[in-house]
């Protein structure tokens, strides 16, 4: 019986040890011993739950040659930093694990991952300083898919957000991330990869598209349309790039070439005393950025343009957003006299008692309305927006005018501008003067018909 009690209390001692030895083991294991941040094999101590993850991929990046300059001892001092500034700057059941020497992962709980990949922008806005000197680190983040800690155990998203973060890194964006509804697959991952550069050089061109008074049939405003001829790739619609570029940072380039390159033709049609008006479409990251009112203002200054001469057209998805901001975005521009218009209106989900709270001016009724308006109940809707708009003081533009049939139903709806293929298919930025200066107007064309 001692002898049992014995090798019990024995036995029960040292799995105690054993059991405290593994836990440590399984500690140290978990950690990296030269920046104490927990490694990958972290990821099996977390508990099972039903929460799904942001996964982020953190690339520290060491463009300034940190560990050139002072040492790998103070570089790994700047990943714990950054370690330490993630976990208290992220929610709670953040988890971030080092994966390779530049490399951390992160796991939040997933809510948005836009908003959970600012998260962590906001928790690395807080300056590295080891033994008082203040180090410059940059950043590029990636986020990917949200995903289940089981998936996340299989690494698989950890690779796509490092594939984002490495986009990031290579474009020079402070991050670029999965958006569920516009998944981004390599070979777009490509395509924007070369984005950049075609902006750069000349790759891009605009092409102008008449947008017609129905009250005189000539042609009152052209549209910016953007290209791009991509030298292997042939001819790039904006429908298959301008979605991936609303993404990243880029959208912001993107902006700034269009609008400039814009008034430098629009300036060419001022130096030959033709008065026209030209729009440009913009996205909602542009629409909502503090620094595009000032940008426009320079780019309208440098071309010596009128206020007047521009529209903006914005989405209703923009308005819905955040329409607090917009009504001031929207207030800013109108008080400079550029006017605004609604693109794609019908395709989203307001309607115009929502939009009446809005300074506008154009309504453009969506292409798919014009296309179907021979069904009854098409035409019905297209009719009520139409009568609609004009009690709000908003004039209406029929966008995808492509028969002579549809102008004739839209003009007997008093509606107020046209723009389709019937008239024209968008014009080359070389060709738009001569195209204007030439052009008997459309009259003359519906009389043919
Ligand atoms: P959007 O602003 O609604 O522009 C109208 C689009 O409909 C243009 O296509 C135009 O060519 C096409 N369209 C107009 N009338 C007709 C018609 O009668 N029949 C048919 N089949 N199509 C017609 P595009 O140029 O391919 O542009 C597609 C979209 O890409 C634009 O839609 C706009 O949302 C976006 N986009 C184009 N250029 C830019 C740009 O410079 N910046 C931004 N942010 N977006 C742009
Ligand atoms: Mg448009
Ligand atoms: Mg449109």
């Amino acid at each position: 019986m001692i002898i049992f009690l014995a090798i019990g209390g024995l036995s029960g001692y040292f799995s105690d040890r054993f059991k405290k030895m593994l836990k440590l083991n399984r500690t140290l294991i978990s950690v990296n011993q030269e920046t104490m941040v927990p490694n990958t094999n972290f990821m099996d101590l977390i508990p099972e739950s039903k929460i799904t993850y942001t996964v982020a991929s953190v690339i520290i990046s060491d463009r300034n040659n940190i560990n050139e300059v002072f040492g790998f001892e103070l570089f790994n001092r700047v990943v714990n930093l950054t370690y330490v500034h993630l976990i208290k700057g992220l929610p709670q059941e953040s988890y971030v694990m080092q994966s390779d020497s530049h490399l951390l992962w992160v796991m939040i709980p997933f809510q948005d991952t836009k908003k959970d990949t600012e998260s962590i922008i906001a928790a690395l806005d807080t300056p590295i300083i080891v033994n008082d000197v203040n180090i410059f680190v940059e950043y590029y983040i990636g986020a990917g898919k949200s995903s289940t800690l089981l998936e996340c155990k299989t690494m698989n998203p950890f690779r796509e957000s490092d594939r984002f973060a490495r986009f990031a890194e290579k474009n020079n964006l402070p991050y670029a991330y999965y958006d569920e509804s516009k998944a981004v697959k390599q070979h777009q991952f490509n395509l924007l990869s070369e984005f950049k550069n075609a902006l750069d050089s000349n790759e891009t061109y605009l092409t102008y598209h008449p947008i017609i008074d129905l009250t005189n049939m000539s042609i009152y405003q052209f549209e910016a349309l953007i290209r791009w001829q991509h030298p292997q790739k042939g001819l790039i619609m904006p429908n298959d790039f301008i979605p991936l570029v609303e993404n990243t940072q880029l959208v912001h380039p993107l902006v700034d070439w269009v609008v400039n390159t814009g008034l430098v033709k629009l300036h060419e049609f001022n130096e030959k005393e033709i008065k026209i008006r030209f729009a440009f479409n913009i996205s909602a990251q542009n629409f909502n950025d503090l620094k595009l009112y000032d940008k426009i203002v320079n780019f309208l200054k440098n071309n010596s343009i009128q206020p007047d001469q521009v529209s903006l057209e914005i989405t209703e998805t923009v308005l819905m957003r955040d329409p607090e901001t917009s009504k001031v975005v929207i207030k800013r521009f109108k008080d400079l006299g550029v006017t605004i218009a609604i693109d794609d209106f019908g395709k989203g989900y307001s309607s115009f008692a929502y939009l009446s709270q809005f300074e506008i001016d154009y309504v453009k009724i969506d292409r798919y309305f014009i296309s179907h308006i021979k069904d009854k109940a098409i035409f019905k809707i297209v009719e009520a927006s139409i009568n609609l708009a004009h009690q709000l003081k908003f004039k209406v533009i029929a966008e995808g005018v492509e028969t002579l049939e549809a102008l004739d139903i839209v003009r007997k709806l008093k509606c107020d501008f046209a723009q389709g293929f019937y008239f024209s298919k968008p014009v080359h930025q070389d060709d738009v003067i001569n195209y204007y200066l030439t052009n008997p107007g459309f009259e003359e064309k519906q009389n043919e018909s």
